[in-house]
């Protein structure tokens, strides 16, 4: 794999942003594909509080031992303020350059990657990315890491949901995360049969929900289940359920799934994901690639530069929405 003139020999990793499930395949990857490729790995703790603290240890195969099927982050994940400030990146790569360290991995979202892709044009430092999180809102790539994971949680809660939405003829609205896209809604909405998905690509009146649960009433079903993205601030949800129950009598019990939609152990889709893409963006910076994301598309792997990973190209499917709407009839 590697370049015979390659000038990488010591890469550093961290994670940054919210923290999603297959993180720790990714970091897994770099590490052993690194090592297996003679390089040296740095595990960089807390993302880029890390970084400019030089917070920081060898990792060896073993240090990486058994986190395949763990949630969340060994080396745990942050939001750093101060690495907005130019003066602060500076440093911090004149002081990680002093330490041996040629280059930078970064597990994370869009805001983490505006933040590498800075070291790249203000230093020259290489940085490749790697998407980690739930919401699969990342330009250039099908899938980010813990995607797959919180639709599988999710559509567990839902299921679970059900059985008590039916037990008592009820109707739940549920929560779900996904900030301002509803990719996840979307998932969750079909994979669990709802009779309405509420999406922030879609605009939807309370009239209109109220009357999908109107009709699910008349066609006999005993109960129904809202999926609704919870968009730009979590609790929406109880704002509907207040409406319906005002405007159209229409009790409706609230489930805001929350955090759990990311955690526990993470799919066999996501550790996959992170195993071809942790090893894809080692192989990428040995090979003098910089300032890009390891993306999917179709079954291969791709790399994207940073500044397309931040456009917000990326569209639902609208056959899908509308499948939904069919399936749920
Ligand atoms: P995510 O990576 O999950 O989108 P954030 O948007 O919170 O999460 O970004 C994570 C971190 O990336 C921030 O706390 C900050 O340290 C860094 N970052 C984000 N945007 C920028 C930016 N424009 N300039 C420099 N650093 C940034």
């Amino acid at each position: 794999m590697k370049k015979k003139h390659s000038k990488i020999r010591t890469i550093g990793v961290l994670c940054s942003g919210g923290d999603s499930p297959g993180m720790n395949a990714a970091l897994r990857a770099v590490v052993r594909y690194g090592i297996a490729h003679d390089l040296k790995v740095l595990g960089i703790t807390k993302g880029y509080t890390g970084f400019i603290h030089q917070h920081w240890e060898m990792m060896d195969r073993k240090s990486v031992a058994n986190i395949i099927l763990r949630g969340g982050t060994i080396l745990k994940t942050d939001r750093c303020l101060d690495f907005h400030k130019k003066s602060v990146r500076a440093r911090a790569v004149k002081k990680a350059r002093e330490a041996g360290m040629d280059g930078l991995i970064v597990i994370g979202g869009d805001g983490s990657f505006r933040g590498a892709h800075l070291l790249w044009t203000e230093h020259r430092f290489p940085v490749v990315g790697i998407p980690g999180t739930i919401d699969n809102d990342i330009s250039g790539t099908e899938a980010t890491l813990g995607f797959d994971t919180a639709v599988n949680n999710a559509i567990d809660a839902i299921d679970k949901i059900r059985d008590t939405a039916s037990a008592h003829e009820r109707t739940f609205i549920v929560e779900v995360m996904g900030r301002n896209s509803g990719y996840i809604a979307l998932d969750v909405g079909i994979g669990g049969g709802a009779e309405a998905i509420i999406l922030p690509e879609e605009k939807i009146s309370v009239a209109d929900i109220a009357q999908r649960v109107l009709d699910a009433i008349h066609k006999g079903k005993m109960s129904s289940i809202i999926v609704m993205a919870e968009g730009r601030k979590s609790g929406g949800s109880m704002r509907l359920a207040d409406e319906l129950w005002k405007k159209y009598k229409i009790e409706a019990k609230v489930c805001i799934i929350g955090h759990i939609q990311r955690g526990g152990s993470p799919t066999a889709r996501d550790r996959l994901l992170g195993s071809v893409m942790g090893a894809k963006a080692v192989h990428a910076m040995v090979n003098g690639r910089s300032d890009v994301m390891v993306g999917v598309v179709g079954d291969r792997e791709v790399l994207v530069p940073f500044v397309k990973t931040v456009q917000r190209s990326q569209k639902i499917r609208k056959d899908l929405i509308e499948l939904a709407k069919d399936l749920a009839n």
